[in-house]
């Protein structure tokens, strides 16, 4: 019998559990992880392979660290952005919480270098973004950079092997609830694990399996809107003038044909797309690396339209796994385009990216037309933001802008949750991180585990 049980070795779990035990050292805690150790993790992808060969348990997304592993590692320093979490505490108890992960992530290695502190700059170039009708949101930003996140991560999976009981390879499949309490879960390979307390951080990989077992028991789920978009690719110089100073650069746009909401998300100045496996369903995200060598020509940024539905619409999730396939369908994997292909309404071919200014960071991508893939609505809002992201960065709607598809975040669902994180209905059940839908990023994932672990600790 344990004190607290935590499903997901990602940042929330981590964080949830670094928390405790500080705070309860004489607690036992266990935390059940899909994937390996940290220093076993995987992709083939990354060591030379073509195409992805959709593992059952993807290497960039399961195991210690999570998703937060081969991430970039951009912590992003604000409340406004990366999560949900001022819909359950004041924003004075958010910027604490913020400030306090950001430190911790400091004590284990974190870089000291935060960009986008200098307000005289930000001014500047949200003065130009107004222009060009784009909201630019402050955020300050320390980047890691992948080979350090690695660092950083390794070094808590280190620390708190010493203090918890750390399963790898085992997956939480079945929880356990009696008379609206939870008491504990079953795994795939048949363990019992029993706590008085049971924190739930499967990630976007587990989104799936956690709506499908809070269902089960009841627990209700409230529909997010629904991020659907593509990953952009151009030459590193187009986004220089904003990259050097901010690093990262939050714009959003109100589509004028539609009024979608289009934003820019996870940026990364001479960095490379990444394909990721989400359940056998090919997606893509980028990353960079801290360490200059490793810079590519490139910068990459997802541009994600966020839909809302209505009555009787429930599943976000199967509506962006159903575009993503269409893309894998199309192009056996992830699909890749030039933006002037797409607005002559014409298919790309490895001859026309061939003699692009550009090489594409993914090799792997086939070359495709993303007009059969996206609906009309999205495409229509893409196109019309990367108009609007031109007149700040000229250079971005050039007919040999990369675009691939599709990015897709499966965040959507949001558990029914009290201000302590912790579930309607089902007592002593936790649901934190990017799985529960409450968070969509390090900082405010990590976040989220510290604040569910001081509730916990004191009760
Ligand atoms: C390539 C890439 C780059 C990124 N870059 C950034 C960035 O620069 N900045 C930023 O803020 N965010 C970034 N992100 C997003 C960030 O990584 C996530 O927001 C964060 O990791 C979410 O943390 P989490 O703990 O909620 O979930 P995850 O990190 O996804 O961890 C969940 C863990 O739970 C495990 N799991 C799932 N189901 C089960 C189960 N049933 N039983 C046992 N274990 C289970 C999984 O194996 C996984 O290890 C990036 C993500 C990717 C993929």
């Amino acid at each position: 019998m344990y004190n607290v049980a935590i499903v997901g070795g990602g940042p929330a779990g981590i964080f949830a559990a670094l928390e405790i035990t500080k705070l309860k050292p004489d607690w036992k805690v266990i935390l059940v992880e899909k994937g390996v150790q940290i220093e076993k993790r995987k992709c083939l992808l990354r060591e030379g392979y073509e195409k992805c060969p959709t593992c059952k348990k993807c290497g960039l997304l399961c195991g210690w660290g999570g998703a937060g592993a081969f991430s970039d590692g951009k912590l992003t320093l604000t409340p406004d952005v990366g999560g949900h979490l001022l819909d359950y505490m004041p924003r004075k108890s958010v910027e604490e919480l913020v400030k306090y992960t950001d430190d911790t992530y400091l004590k284990f290695g974190a870089t000291d270098e935060v960009f986008g502190t200098d307000k005289e700059v930000f001014a500047d170039i949200e003065r130009a973004a107004t222009l060009a009708e784009l909201k630019l949101v402050h955020s300050p930003v320390r980047h890691l950079g992948t080979e350090r996140s690695l660092d950083v991560l390794k070094n808590m999976q280190d620390y708190l092997t010493q203090k918890i009981t750390i399963l790898y390879d085992t997956i939480a499949d079945k929880l356990i609830v009696e008379n609206g309490c939870v008491k504990g879960f079953i795994t795939q390979d048949n363990q019992k694990i029993e706590a008085e307390h049971i924190i739930i951080a499967p990630g976007r990989e587990g989104a799936d399996w956690l709506t499908h077992e809070f269902s089960k028991n009841k627990i209700g789920m409230v529909n997010n809107a629904v991020d659907v978009g593509v990953r952009v690719e151009l030459p590193a110089p187009v986004f220089e003038p904003i990259t050097d100073k901010l690093y990262e650069s939050k714009l959003i746009y109100h589509s004028p044909t539609f009024g979608d909401e289009v934003r820019t998300f996870c940026m990364n100045p001479y960095g490379e797309v990444v394909t990721e496996n989400y359940s056998g369903i090919s997606t893509v995200n980028g990353h960079s690396y801290g360490n200059k060598e490793f810079r590519t020509q490139n910068t990459n940024f997802a541009l994600l339209v966020s839909e809302k539905f209505t009555e009787p619409f429930k599943e976000p999730i199967a509506y962006g796994q159903h575009v993503a396939r269409l893309a894998n369908m199309l192009a056996g994997g992830v699909l890749v385009q030039r933006f002037g292909d797409l607005l002559d309404g014409r298919r790309s071919t490895p001859e026309r990216i061939k003699s692009s200014i550009i090489t594409p960071t993914l090799s792997c991508a086939t070359p495709g037309d993303l007009s059969l893939v996206l609906p009309y609505r999205q495409m229509t809002a893409i196109i019309e933001m990367l108009y609007a992201l031109d007149k700040i960065a000229p250079g971005t709607a050039s007919r040999y802008t990369l675009l691939y598809g599709i990015e897709v975040k499966f965040y959507s669902g949001r558990v029914k949750l009290t201000n302590d994180l912790e579930t309607e209905g089902v007592k002593n059940l936790y649901a934190i991180g990017d799985g529960a839908g409450v968070t969509r990023g390090l900082i405010q994932a990590s976040a989220s585990g510290v604040h569910a672990a001081r509730i916990i600790c004191s009760k």
